[in-house]
């Protein structure tokens, strides 16, 4: 049996993941926030933890360079998904993937008049198939943070992120306008790897299911 490896991101999607690694019996062997080792070893033998950007985990997967990954609906949309299989969304991480604009844009009546719209996001494909799907003409920006800025800055009409509280939203004193989709974080598994090692991966995918099921704390 080799070693398996599990690709995920620091911030939101370790803490919140940590919960779940302790339930399988798989916590890291050091404080993974205090740490800046990109390889964790964990209590269950032969699992370790790679650390990655959020965007970069089913690229990991998807090569087979980690056999296991956990990753947002978000980036997984994003991504495509090609090479991978998803066989468990986690519940957590739960944010929704929204449209935003200033307060006095009349984003109703520009879809209405199929006006064109400039929408600013890190988010382009899903954006692009969304407005694609309602026939509203875009002109796409690609950003890669503080996207909340481009409709005061008068980058763009609107924008497409994601929204938990709405607190940011807020601050920046913008309204969401329209969600597009409900975005958790799921477990992705390379499907070469299924393949070939099912007997070492399917028990993973079987515990973390279950951890999972027992639901996390509001
Ligand atoms: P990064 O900013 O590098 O993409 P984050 O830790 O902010 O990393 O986001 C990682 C993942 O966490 C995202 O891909 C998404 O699935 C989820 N996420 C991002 N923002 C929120 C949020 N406000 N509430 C809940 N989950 C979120
Ligand atoms: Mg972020």
């Amino acid at each position: 049996m080799g070693t398996i490896s599990i690709a995920l991101s620091k911030g939101r999607i370790l803490e919140e993941t940590l919960p779940l690694l302790a339930r399988i019996g798989a916590s890291p062997k050091e404080d993974p926030q205090g740490s800046r080792k990109l390889i964790l070893g964990t209590e269950r033998r032969g699992l370790r933890l790679i650390v990655v950007r959020a965007s970069d985990v089913p690229t990991y997967v998807g090569h087979g360079a980690a056999e296991l990954g956990i990753a947002g609906g978000d980036v997984l949309a994003e991504h495509g998904g090609a090479g991978l299989y998803q066989p468990v969304d986690l519940g957590i991480a739960r944010c929704r993937m929204m449209v935003a604009a200033r307060p006095n844009y009349d984003y109703a009546a520009a879809v209405r008049q199929g006006a064109r719209l400039r929408i600013a996001t890190k988010y382009v494909q899903i954006a692009r198939e969304h407005f694609a799907a309602k026939g509203v003409h875009v002109d796409l920006i690609k950003l890669y943070g503080s996207m909340e800025l481009a409709p005061l800055l008068g980058l763009a009409d609107a924008i497409v992120d994601l929204v938990s509280s709405g607190k940011t939203l807020r601050a920046n004193k913008l309204v969401p306008v329209e969600a597009i989709m409900p975005v958790s974080a799921r477990l992705i598994v390379n499907q070469a790897a299924l393949k070939t090692r099912r007997a070492e991966l399917q028990p993973l995918i079987d515990a973390f299911q279950k951890a999972a099921r027992q639901g996390t704390p509001a």
